[in-house]
């Protein structure tokens, strides 16, 4: 049997995990002939937006070299039979070797190939020493600070290179500076800086010698005939990137909670896990104990192992009761009490925000936060809903100023702001009144009016399926179902998540003509549901805090 290609990805995929790289080789052999993959790739929204910005980041180093020749581009060929356009990899090997003749022209996706290794490196440059040439090879990440696996990458490109009998004389990342502003649209310069230094060729140089040793694993694990199950979800499946066959291992599709109790959902002993445990040390604690359920656990030792301002306002034990008990542990007088305090009628609110890796709008920085959406839902003391308001601007343009005066408009000045983890509404409130000096006092009032809902339900409610939930312990998505089971994210359209909701903006703000895929404009009626999916997401994070505060009340 002739081993498959391995590609740079692919040999990220095994050093991530055995079992991704031969659930990928599956997936993709099926998709080839038709067939029902073992299991499919489920790429997250925040993924597709990094692999979105990886591109936006390419574009903008081409544009940096413009004398720069694209093996990539030029690699194509049409089928003289068909008329069928396909990249060939071996022509690209060969334009590769053709044009490194040149000696002068940096080159872009330049492709390499040692055994059955075949890569594509971002930049290549020439660079003269004497009467020599040499190459370095550049990464291009749309991060702004280097990374464990930009190092392996780099490992990866080079090795293959000089394996090939490439000259180099260096590796470099191409990363994005942070807090780079946009002063003209269109303009990046200064966006990317060079990272050169001789601490990167000494990881690179190292991290090279486990080249042989990964492609043999990787081999071995290709060779295999059944999934190799023995390597089960844990740590490794979000690092460095969420594995997309998490759904697969784990059985679960989603990381919805079901609002049922831990008793009719967990007939299987319930893992230890605390909630800000820092590295899980005293789960540890307990497992090395001999403890392996955590509804067996005493709560006399519960209360030892988190004694003292160590357990925040005991949120731990009562996680531990909720789980043992399989009920709802709630302190409601504590919690009215607490909702007394706050000015009514209150304004839950909440804001969608996008980030641009290569900022779009001139004033602007690379991965600020900005706001395009709210969702204002007024509540009495009552429970009662007093009305919505709601902003979303999807026409392109940068949409702060006019969200900022909608926002002033529409907040009452006399009472509570609640928002759920309220740092970040604050931010995006302090960055508005920043930004607009005119709007700056009314802005700076809603700011000093916003309050959190999230400790008062920290400090008073634990339902036991928030003790297993796979999100965050108390995210709104994780407490929402548990306290309001008819309300659910799982239950809305394209949009579920933040990271959704960003895909859904660059789609519905999309400029006119332009494509989801090459040669598939984006219709009037994506835009129009892009937008409706939208409404429904923001408007069920403020819907979801005024049945919060119901059930506490
Ligand atoms: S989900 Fe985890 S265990 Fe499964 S293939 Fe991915 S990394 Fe491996």
């Amino acid at each position: 049997m002739t081993t498959p290609h391995l590609s740079k990805s692919l040999l990220n995929n095994y050093r991530q995990c055995p079992r991704r790289l031969w659930l990928e080789m599956q997936d993709r052999a099926a998709r080839k002939k038709g067939r029902t993959p073992v299991a499919q790739a489920v790429y997250s929204a925040d993924t597709t937006k990094r692999f979105l910005d990886g591109h936006v980041i390419g574009r903008i180093a081409q544009a940096c070299w413009p004398e720069g020749v694209d093996i990539e581009k030029a690699s194509w060929i049409t089928d003289e039979d068909t008329g069928h356009r396909q990249r060939d990899l071996n022509y690209a090997t060969h334009l590769t070797y053709q044009w490194m003749q040149d000696q002068r022209r940096p080159l872009f996706e330049a492709t390499f190939q040692h055994q059955n290794l075949l890569v594509k490196a971002d930049l290549k440059v020439p660079r003269r020493h004497g009467h020599r040439v040499y190459w370095q090879m550049i990464e291009v990440k749309s991060s702004s600070s280097p990374k464990d696996y930009h190092i392996t990458d780099l490992a990866t490109q080079a090795w293959v290179a000089e394996q090939s009998g490439v000259d180099l004389d260096s590796v470099a990342l191409l990363l994005v500076n942070k807090g780079f502003e946009l002063h003209t649209a269109g303009d990046y310069t200064g966006l990317l800086g060079l990272h050169d230094d001789p601490d990167l060729q000494a990881q690179v140089r190292q991290a090279q010698q486990q080249m042989p040793a990964t492609l043999r694993g990787a081999a071995q694990t290709l060779a295999l005939r059944q999934e190799p199950r023995t390597h089960q979800p844990g740590d490794q499946c979000t690092s460095p990137f969420e594995c997309p066959y998490i759904g697969h291992c784990t059985g679960k599709t989603s990381g919805q909670t079901t609002g049922k109790t831990a008793k009719q959902t967990t007939p299987q002993p319930v893992p230890i896990r605390f909630y800000n445990d820092r590295g899980g040390a005293k789960a540890q604690t307990l497992i090395d104990a001999g403890h392996t359920d955590l509804r067996q656990v005493p709560p006399a030792t519960i209360a030892r192992l988190w004694n003292g301002s160590t357990d925040t306002h005991g949120v731990n034990q009562r996680l531990a009761q909720a789980v043992r008990t399989g009920r709802v542990v709630m302190d409601r007088a504590g919690a009215q009490a607490a909702l007394q305090t706050l000015t009514w009628p209150v304004q839950h609110l909440d804001f969608e925000t996008i980030s641009f890796v290569a900022p779009v709008w001139p004033g602007t920085q690379s991965g600020q936060h900005i706001p395009f959406q709210y969702s204002l839902h007024r509540q009495a003391q009552s429970g009662q809903v007093l009305g919505h308001a709601e902003f979303l601007d999807t026409t392109g343009q940068d949409p702060r100023r006019a969200l900022a005066e909608q926002l002033v408009k529409d907040i009452d000045p006399r009472c509570t702001v609640l928002a759920w983890n309220d740092s970040f509404e604050r931010t995006v409130i302090r960055d508005l009144a920043e930004q607009f000096a005119e709007l700056r006092k009314p802005l700076m009032r809603i700011h000093d009016q916003v309050q959190d809902l999230l400790p008062i339900v920290r400090r008073h409610y634990f339902h036991p399926d928030m003790a297993q939930a796979e999100g965050s312990t108390f995210s709104i998505k994780t407490v929402l179902p548990c306290m309001a089971a008819h309300l659910q994210y799982s239950q809305l359209g394209t949009v579920q998540n933040g990271g959704e909701a960003q895909l859904a903006y660059l789609l519905a703000a999309a400029p006119p003509g332009a494509e989801k895929e090459p040669g598939q404009a984006i219709t009037q009626a994506e835009r129009q549901q892009a937008r409706k999916d939208l409404l429904a997401y923001c408007g069920l994070d403020t819907e979801a805090m005024v049945e919060i505060v119901k059930s506490l009340k």
